[in-house]
């Protein structure tokens, strides 16, 4: 072991959904009983980096694990450590900044992630002592294998301003397995799985580039990465000797961004006789021999960005996409036996009320199994960021307000921020009132999947707010 550093890998304590969460929000107070908390996959990566090279390394997800910033100190106290790695965010940067601010300054504070990569001279100014740029688990190694002397080029610090993106993995079986135990993996959750879940990443980017992704921010460059299908399996197999679980949840940027990728993972599930219930996350260009292979796999959920149905705003996301491709999805999937599970975005560039609603309705009609939907949010470094700056749509200073599933930060000449807000509100009712109308089995999937994770009385309670809600709003 090299004892000379100890290093925390924190996700830091609040209402925040940070890493782990592709698009930062606040926890809402009526989704909270869902407990949609995303395991910090790039986190558990460099966690599990570091113990492989001998470094005395911990994840503590206080967002997962509930701590207030008081829990979070404790836990430093006991722990003592010499660095700690953490991912501030626009949406929580001013809480972030007292909890950093508060630290000791003899522990070394690295900031990583989306805004550490967008505003590195505002987090050294917010207390961390570096800010890594893009990617950053193998780049973290190397800084602590020099002793903390040379700094990686995507290293940023008062004395080092200048900086590169780094070169990324592009092999990565490299990485060994994710960290699990260090915060259990019950304390995370998907809710589109049923029951217990645990999340597994096979790929990092994707084929698409639309405008408003934060994904392609964080690497720096368009490009797909893959591990290989027997790395993939390997680790599954893995999973299920140590944790009994339900389903996996393949966390992809994109899963079946390269169909070679994708088919040769569910053929090596099939070839070794790997018996596994899994979710995909995947896009709606996929091809229908693609979805028959994943449903032999063992998948049983197709998530999806459908993101829209109008040619217009399609175009100007841009993502080319065939709009009956995109509701074929759901057909196939349910003669497939899979859940198909869209999501969804309102307040897109070129979208008007009318646009928004005409999709939501067609999309209905054609009956997914679950939704979500967003409201789109220019987070800064997208393209999105930058033509709604030039255009005078962005009405947000801060960016503290930049989360997806609260109010829109974007305003239209002919499409208001209120309006998009009153449509993203619409739209969840609707979808809630679809659903105790025509789909039972949704109503079902929730229901036994809740009993599953948390009981049968604490469901019941849950189910009767939920309904209850629904009837207000609707009102
Ligand atoms: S399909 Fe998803 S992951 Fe890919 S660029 Fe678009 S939003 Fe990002």
């Amino acid at each position: 072991m090299n004892n000379k550093y100890r290093v925390l890998v924190l996700n830091l304590p609040g209402q925040v959904l940070k890493s782990g969460s592709r698009w930062y929000n606040v926890i809402k107070k009526e989704s909270a009983s869902l407990r949609y908390y995303p395991y910090p996959w790039f986190m558990g990566y460099l966690t599990s980096l570091l113990k492989t090279n001998k470094y005395d390394a911990v994840l503590k997800d206080a967002v997962a694990l509930e701590w207030t910033a008081d829990q979070a100190r404790n836990y430093i106290k006991e722990y003592k450590p010499t660095h700690i790695v953490c991912e501030p965010t626009w949406v929580s940067s001013e809480d972030d900044k007292k909890f950093v601010k508060k630290l000791p300054g003899n522990i070394v504070k690295i900031a990583v992630g989306n805004y550490a990569t967008n505003y590195p001279m505002e987090c050294l100014a917010e207390g961390f002592d570096y800010v890594v740029v893009g990617e950053y688990e193998f780049l973290i190694l190397d800084f602590l294998k020099s002793g903390g002397k040379k700094l990686p080029k995507n290293f940023v610090s008062l004395t080092k301003k200048t900086f590169e993106h780094p070169d990324l993995i592009e092999d990565l079986d490299k990485f060994p397995f994710p960290e699990r135990d260090d915060t259990p993996i019950e304390y995370f959750n998907e809710p589109s799985c049923y029951g217990k879940n645990v999340v597994l990443v096979t790929s990092r980017g994707c084929r698409f580039n639309c405008g408003f992704c934060n994904v392609e921010a964080i690497y720096g460059r368009h490009c797909y990465r893959m591990r290989s299908p027997e790395n993939v399996v390997d680790e599954i197999v893995e999973l299920q000797k140590k944790y009994k679980f339900d389903e996996i949840y393949c966390d992809d940027d994109n899963m079946v961004a390269r169909k070679s990728h994708v088919d040769g993972i569910c053929r090596e599930i099939i070839r070794r006789k790997v018996k596994v219930k899994f979710c995909c996350m995947g896009d709606a260009r996929v091809d229908d021999e693609t979805l028959e292979l994943l449903a032999q796999a063992g998948c049983v959920t197709y998530k999806y960005g459908l993101e829209h149905l109008d040619k217009d705003v399609l175009a100007a996301i841009p993502k080319a996409l065939d709009p009956e491709r995109s509701l074929q999805i759901i057909k196939k999937c349910h003669e497939l036996g899979i859940r198909a599970y869209a999501n969804l975005i309102v307040g897109l560039p070129e979208s008007n009320w009318d646009k928004d609603l005409d999709m939501l309705k067609m999309v209905f009609a054609a009956r997914p199994d679950l939704i979500q939907i967003g409201i789109a949010t220019p987070y800064p470094g997208t393209a999105f960021y930058k033509k709604s700056v030039e255009k005078g749509w962005l009405i947000s200073k801060t960016g503290h307000d930049f989360d997806v599933t609260g109010q829109s930060v974007v305003s239209y000449p002919d499409y208001s921020a209120a309006k998009i807000t009153e449509m993203f509100h619409l739209g969840w009712t609707m979808w809630y009132k679809n659903v105790i109308l025509h789909q039972p089995k949704t109503l079902w999937f929730f229901f036994v999947s809740e009993v599953r994770r948390n009981g049968f009385f604490p469901t019941i309670f849950k189910s009767f707010s939920y309904v209850a809600k629904t009837l207000r709003r609707s009102k």
